[in-house]
């Protein structure tokens, strides 16, 4: 027989029909992938799992036992119904069958066992229809006609499946059972030929922690719960380790090729702009642009993320970055993620130049410069004035999207890259722009949403992060509120009341929806609501459950859309109101129109989407009313609360909500409303979504590399990692001596990089 391996596929060791429906039904192909499918929970055998915690329509695995049997002709059909009642000791769980008359044997009163199956409900009795069943203590396989893939195991090596007090319990499917999986699994442990440990033994030492396949051996047939935690800090450490590794590789690869010094020039353009500034730097734009300004002058290509606050000065200190680089005679991209940004960025550096960034106009300073924006719907004449502008040189700084990324795209020298709200670009991103200059250019990379320091460590993990604390003074208030239209119907129109009332004095409000509302999506397909069944099954808890959307599905009907809310709005309480509408669907030309309207007063409100999200700066923006609220992520709604008060004028952000008190949804809204600070949201937001989901591999329905890591309570095991791996790549940048681990970092790099790092 050839050696099992980690990389070895599924059917080398299990029967090919097991294999393929381990494959098709949890895309699990491989010996390595089986052995990541880690027990979601473990049960005790001696102990009942509590039926009060299932939910009407959950896949469960429950451990119960037999309290009655029933067995009757069918009314209307032919054959036999068998009811099989399951406790545990408290309440209630209907097993069903039809035709199946032998269950009663198998199950007769005092037995007990694993059950599985989907939870439905009739009448006022909550039921399993044909779950599958798993008898503990049984031997007497024959009953049993599915054609288990386990039915080959021999009644000794299935007993000994319970020998031990503690049932790992899988994430499973239909067509395959928790305990298979199990079954499985002491196949494939048997199987696999000794195990390189892609660990170091000394780093393990340091560490305290127990060899991989131990590890594998007390996850998957713990004894004890100890064993459990011993293989849980293993596993979670060679999920640091592996990103850790790459990152470190990663830094040490962009270290290699040197950027070019772009040092402070005395008497230049930033001397003459900073001369020109109308306020006095805050302290902490002063540290973190001295900070920046002495790497620009290094060898070392800047990696860096300036973390700030909306409204803390990132653009000035971006600015400042870009004029020394000018200086220096190169030149600078500014990308940002929309049109819609770009141009205000293009505005806004205009603006902040005045006369010092009109170089060869009529006006212009001396040191003047050039600022040019190339976007992708630009007319072919515009466009190719604007590359011949970056190509050239006469362009200091071009602003742009994703069309700066593309191979036309060539600069004189470019010397520095700063990219706004890097969510939404990725390491490959970074990498073109990169390659658009003979040395790397130096980065800055730009957020307004606070990133955890766990997560800084890794999602962002080949950035050096600085953060911007201090706001600018004179910043107005802003004051949240929590509006539910259930309970207090009447907060609604007082609401509206408040938007008009602020009108009169200037003010201007953002109105915003989830979704646009040309799509007819939802209309077809209306959102997934949760109140099927009986009441008194949904509220309790259930762990196996992700808190995620539960609670923001609180109503069928489709979420708020642009179109019609502001067609509600202008006949209704709006009216006589000058008002817009903006979403990502709109022509870029027409959004730009719209937005400098706003900007300008010619509009009093406007009904948009997220595409306000980011970057979007009027000071007299005051109120902002967020409708089907609980639909927004909480660091969503942060960012968008940041759009207003941003001038003197005090800003009212109202949560519009249908979500219930003390849902989980609610209870975002309560937080986002209950602080400002930015860091202690994005702890809320990272509690409130399942783990691993903060990579994105949840919408992106790929698995992420994160399975019991957890960014938000393993902080100690993501500092301790990268210390190591920092270390051992220092000495071993190819993992020359490390082959198991480097295997380890391919396999990462393979099928889950993409959703770690490149999505970011
Ligand atoms: P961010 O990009 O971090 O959201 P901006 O750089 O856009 O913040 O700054 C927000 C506003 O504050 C802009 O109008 C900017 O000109 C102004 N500003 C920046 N720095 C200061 C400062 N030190 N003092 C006063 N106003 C400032
Ligand atoms: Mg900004």
């Amino acid at each position: 027989m050839v050696a099992v391996t980690r990389d070895s596929p599924l059917r080398a060791v299990l029967g090919g029909k097991t294999a393929t429906v381990l494959a098709e039904q949890l895309g699990i192909s491989t010996v390595d992938d089986l052995l990541g499918h880690y027990p979601r929970r473990y049960t005790e055998r001696g102990q009942l799992t509590d039926l009060a915690a299932l939910r009407v329509g959950d896949e469960v695995t429950i451990v119960a036992e037999v309290r009655s049997v029933s067995q009757r002709r069918m009314r209307n059909k032919r054959g036999t119904l068998t009811d099989v009642v399951v406790g545990d000791g408290q309440r209630s769980l209907s097993l069903v069958f039809f035709n199946q008359p032998w269950r009663a044997k198998q199950l007769a009163v005092g037995v007990s066992g694993l059950f599985a199956g989907k939870i439905g409900i009739r009448g006022n009795q909550v039921q399993l229809t044909h779950p599958e069943c798993e008898i503990f203590g049984a031997t007497d396989h024959g009953l049993d006609p599915d054609s288990d893939p386990s039915a080959s195991v021999d009644d000794r090596e299935r007993a000994m499946t319970y020998a031990s007090q503690l049932i790992p319990v899988y994430p499973a499917s239909s067509g395959i059972q928790s305990w298979t999986i199990a079954r499985c699994l002491r196949l494939v442990l048997d199987a696999v030929d000794a195990v390189e440990d892609p660990m170091p033994e000394a780093m393990r030492e340091r560490r305290g922690l127990i060899g991989l396949a131990e590890a594998w051996r007390k996850i998957h047939q713990p004894e004890s719960m100890v064993d459990v935690e011993l293989a849980r800090l293993r596993l979670k450490w060679d999920e640091a380790l592996t990103v850790q590794v790459t990152l470190a590789q990663r830094r040490v690869a962009q270290a290699v090729n040197p950027a070019y010094p772009r040092a402070v020039r005395e008497g230049g353009l930033l001397d003459a702009f900073d001369a020109r500034l109308p306020f006095v730097l805050t302290a902490g734009q002063r540290i973190v642009g001295a900070e920046i300004s002495h790497e620009l002058g290094g060898h070392k290509p800047m990696n860096r993320l300036l973390q700030g606050e909306v409204g803390s000065g990132k653009t000035v200190v971006a600015l400042r970055a870009m004029l020394q680089v000018i200086d220096a005679g190169a030149q600078a991209a500014f990308l940002a993620p929309t049109e819609v940004l770009a141009a205000q960025h293009l505005r806004t550096l205009r603006s902040l130049l005045g006369p010092l960034g009109i170089a060869g106009e009529f006006g212009a300073e001396e040191h003047a410069t050039r600022v040019t924006l190339l976007t992708g719907s630009m007319s072919a004449k515009a466009r190719r004035a604007a590359l011949a502008e970056a190509a050239g040189g006469g362009a200091g700084i071009v602003v742009g999207t994703h069309a700066l990324l593309e191979e036309v795209v060539q600069f004189a020298d470019l010397g520095l890259v700063v990219i706004d709200e890097q969510h939404r670009f990725g390491v490959e991103q970074r990498d073109v722009l990169r390659a658009k200059s003979a040395a790397p250019p130096h980065v800055l990379v730009l957020t307004a949403t606070p990133i955890p320091r766990t997560v800084a460590m890794t999602v962002y993990g080949d950035l050096e992060t600085t953060i911007l604390t201090e706001v600018p003074a004179g910043r107005a208030e802003v004051s949240t509120s929590v509006v539910p239209m259930r309970e207090k119907p009447a907060w609604l129109d007082r609401a509206w009341a408040r938007i008009v009332e602020d009108s009169r004095t200037g003010g201007r409000a953002f109105i915003v929806c989830p979704r646009i509302g040309d799509d007819g999506e939802f209309e077809k397909n209306p959102a997934r609501g949760v109140d099927d069944g009986d009441e008194s099954l949904q509220h309790l808890a259930d762990d196996e459950q992700a808190q995620g959307d539960e609670g923001a599905a609180a109503t069928k009907r489709a979420p708020m859309a642009v179109l019609d809310v502001a067609d509600m709005l202008r006949e209704g309480p709006l009216a006589g109101l000058r008002m817009a509408i903006l979403h990502g669907r709109l022509p870029a030309e027409e959004k730009d129109t719209t937005m400098q309207a706003f900007a300008r007063g010619d509009l009093d409100a406007m009904v948009t989407t997220t595409v306000i999200e980011v970057g979007v700066d009027v000071p007299e923006a005051s109120v902002m009313a967020v409708l089907d609220a609980d639909r927004f992520g909480v660091s969503q709604l942060h960012q968008l609360r940041g759009r207003i008060g941003r001038g003197s004028r005090p800003g009212t952000c109202l949560l519009i909500t249908e979500a219930a008190p003390g849902t989980p949804a609610r209870e975002r809204l309560e937080a986002v409303a209950a602080t400002r600070d930015g860091f202690e949201l994005a702890r809320v937001d990272l509690a409130s979504r399942r783990e691993g989901n903060i990579l994105g591999a949840a919408q992106s329905g790929r698995r992420s590399g994160l399975r019991l890591l957890s960014l938000l309570n393993d902080e100690a095991i993501i500092t301790e990692s990268r210390e190591e791996a920092t270390y051992l790549i220092a000495l071993d940048p190819d993992l020359i001596e490390h082959r198991a681990l480097a295997d380890q970092v391919a396999r990462l790099s393979e099928d889950e990089r993409a959703d770690y790092l490149d999505k970011a």
